[in-house]
């Protein structure tokens, strides 16, 4: 009660202070993006951890502008949903409750027959404060997220206020929510789909933005979730035809992101990511770095994607990835404690540190080394090692093929048991 009481209180005075600040247009372009990430990834917003002060502030300045383009509202809070989570699990010093909320906005279909479908467009909003257990430097400092995940968050923002300013409505219903509590676990999407706000067997496909702001010169863009619909491969090719962005395809749903809830309920997905870099989980993950105009290019695709998933006649078929079957049924709880260095670009997975105690040092891995095989499969990167481990259990020996220096040496290693799920 009180917590709610709180949030709307706080909505009225901060709506005002930061909305006089908005200066964007109804089209989707690189000044909106700068704009909206430079609001996002702001000292004043101290890097959105939920249940902070921080997060409070950007939930309210996002329930402001679904507010300002006239979003409708589902459920009995507003655009909020709020809800609760321990980190007990993660960190056993931790013993309160996380007080998180969900920011949820729609635009109702134009269709009779079709409007209670929905699309439902999605990033997390959250991110690491100033650091602790899931960021990879040690720095008490803040960390803006500028594209973990404000470049997803404006998206969203983006792509609802275009479709709020058409006079065309789509036909099916356009489901806007930006969730929180993604870094500590897929907290706010797991909330949301254990308590949908819209039917989750009336949803056409779940579209996730997390990390979209960093697109390199060659137009990379990472789509994930292919397997999940037969209907994805052709319909993101036919409208990545006037754009040409390089896509890489990846068929799972299962990725680390708000978009594996869906999945996991049989709610086809498509994740979209410019991959990970240097800065990733680092306080040197700011605004200046953000490829703005890349971004908006990649929002217009985007929405171009939930229109046609909006407007085609059919519901389309959900399916399960070959790959995720099989990796449902085994354990998930691996662990290795090699570190990935996210900004190599090599062929293979570059160890940038080991873990204490963990089965990686025990075995003799080191920093600095290059993982090109796992048994008898070939790594070229990080999806390749992750689906190497997912198909093994905690106790399993494992011939890692590793370069260290000039040399390729094969260490066995004894994979460990995963405690905490991030
Ligand atoms: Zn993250």
């Amino acid at each position: 009660m009180f917590y709610k009481l709180l949030s709307s209180l706080l909505i009225l005075l901060c709506a005002a202070s930061i909305r006089a600040q908005i200066k964007t247009s109804p089209d989707i372009t690189a000044g909106d993006v700068a704009e909206r990430i430079s609001i996002l990834a702001s000292d004043s917003l101290e890097g959105r951890r939920t249940g902070q002060s921080g997060a409070e502030k950007a939930a309210n300045y996002i329930a402001s502008e679904f507010k300002r383009i006239k979003l409708q509202t589902l459920g009995a809070n507003g655009y909020l949903q709020p809800y609760t989570f321990s980190e007990h699990a993660l960190d056993t010093s931790v013993h309160a409750l996380t007080h998180g909320v969900n920011v949820v906005g729609y635009i109702r279909g134009s269709d009779p027959k079709l409007a209670d479908q929905t699309v439902i467009i999605g990033a997390h909003y959250d991110h690491l404060g100033y650091g602790g257990t899931f960021a990879l430097d040690t720095v008490h400092a803040i960390h803006y997220g500028a594209d973990d995940n404000a470049s997803g968050t404006t998206g969203v923002l983006e792509i609802a206020e275009n479709l709020a300013n058409q006079n065309v409505k789509p036909k099916r219903s356009i489901v806007f929510i930006t969730f929180s509590g993604e870094e500590e676990g897929l907290f706010g999407s797991g909330y949301f789909t254990d308590h949908p706000l819209v039917k989750l067997g009336d949803v056409q496909a779940m579209l996730n933005m997390d990390m979209i702001g960093r697109m390199q010169p060659d137009s990379t863009l990472i789509v994930e979730g292919l397997g999940s619909s037969p209907v994805f491969r052709e319909l993101i090719d036919s409208l990545n035809h006037p754009r040409e962005f390089h896509l890489k395809y990846f068929q799972t749903g299962t990725g680390p992101s708000d978009h594996a809830k869906f999945y996991a309920k049989d709610v086809p997905v498509l994740f979209f990511f410019t991959g990970f870099h240097e800065d990733y989980h680092r306080a040197t993950d700011t605004k200046e770095k953000i490829n703005n105009a890349g971004e908006a290019n990649i929002a217009k695709y985007v929405e171009s994607i939930a229109l046609a998933l909006a407007n085609r006649d059919d519901k389309i078929p959900f399916t399960r990835s070959a790959g995720d079957t099989e990796r449902k049924a085994a354990s998930f709880g691996v662990y290795v404690g090699g570190v990935p260095d996210y900004g190599y670009e090599g062929d293979g997975l570059r160890i940038s540190e080991i873990r204490e105690h963990s089965p990686a040092e025990i075995a003799g891995l080191q920093k600095g080394d290059i993982i090109v095989q796992f048994d008898d499969m070939k790594i070229k990167n990080i999806y390749d090692y992750t689906n190497g481990l997912a198909k093994h259990h905690p106790g399993d020996l494992v011939q890692y093929k590793v370069i260290r220096g000039n040399k390729t040496i094969t260490i066995p290693v004894v994979l460990g048991h995963r405690t905490t799920e991030h």
